[in-house]
């Protein structure tokens, strides 16, 4: 796929990736966290940056792929102080654009999904603004693999829902159909959803899921932080407070969580046994 000019790297080999031609934006997903996960076309977006704009959720191990003399700005929260309007970000890339800067335009995870990397690139392309779009992996995929939760898996569940737990208004979105979701969403994994978790958790059970139903809770996924919380929808609240949670966290609802116990790979890398059958409790060492 060649929308642009394309140019070697010594270290690809025979791999050839796009140039980031002067004013153009590259909107870019820089994955849930570990800089190991980020694409090649991220990597390379990184490489030829002039402008790195980012967001709150970037960590500082992938900004620092960004050669020294790129301008590193930040378009995130910080310290209490209100965040930039998205206005305001999409006004910054387009003056950066007509500057004929290489504009990096990097946001946590997918830009697409609940990153508002969307409006920012119709803004783009309101204002002619060239620009490609390189996706990253999302924190609800890549941040549950990190805590040893597939997403589907045959036994348990052929589909899954991604939601927001905090609407535009800040509130829980008024616009989810909680019944709709409880009956027809085996697994849900839920973003920004700490705030108002006592109430998603009240929604989900009114309309009919188990107080007993296996819930995770993964903050700092995929970073030197990362925590797993393994509950149940009736008591995720209250062992949420008790494990003093920070966000960023997702929360997965659903039977799949009961993988963890088998797929915790990183927990083994630290010594836990995993269990062979996550619906049993053989453990490995006994069967040898
Ligand atoms: N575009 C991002 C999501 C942005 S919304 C993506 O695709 O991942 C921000 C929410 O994402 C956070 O409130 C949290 O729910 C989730 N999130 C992002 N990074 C995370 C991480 N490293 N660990 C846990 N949750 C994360």
């Amino acid at each position: 796929m060649r929308d642009s000019r394309h140019k070697r790297n010594e270290s690809l080999g025979t791999l050839e990736l796009p140039e980031l031609l002067p004013g153009w934006v590259w909107l870019t997903g820089a994955g849930p966290g570990d800089p190991g996960l980020l694409t090649l076309h991220a990597w390379n977006a990184l490489q030829q940056a002039e402008v790195v704009v980012y967001d709150a959720l970037v960590d500082e191990s992938i900004l620092q792929l960004a050669p020294p003399q790129a301008e590193l700005e930040y378009a995130g929260k910080r310290g209490g102080k209100p965040s930039p309007r998205q206005a305001d970000i999409s006004h910054r890339l387009i003056q950066l654009a007509r500057r004929k800067k290489r504009v990096v335009r990097l946001k946590g995870g997918d830009p697409f999904v609940f990153g508002r990397g969307g409006e920012e690139a119709l803004n783009l392309v309101e204002a002619g603004v060239p620009f490609r779009i390189i996706p990253g992996v999302t924190a609800g995929i890549g941040g549950l693999a990190y805590a040893g939760i597939p997403v589907t898996h045959r036994d348990t569940n052929s589909a899954v829902t991604f939601l927001t737990g905090h609407g535009t208004t800040g509130l829980v979105p008024e616009r989810h159909d909680w019944e709709g979701l409880a009956k027809g969403s085996p697994v849900l994994v839920i973003y920004m959803a700490m705030k108002h978790l006592a109430n998603i958790a009240e929604q989900l059970m009114s309309h009919g899921r188990s107080p007993q139903e296996p819930v995770a809770i993964v903050a700092h996924a995929c970073t030197p932080h990362q925590q797993v919380l393994e509950t149940r929808l009736g008591e995720c609240v209250a062992a949420a407070q008790e494990a003093a949670l920070e966000p960023p966290a997702l929360v997965v609802v659903g039977e799949v969580v009961r993988f963890r116990e088998s797929l915790d790979w990183l927990g083994a890398l630290e010594g836990r046994l995993l269990t062979r059958d996550p619906l049993g409790t053989r453990q490995l060492s006994e069967t040898g």
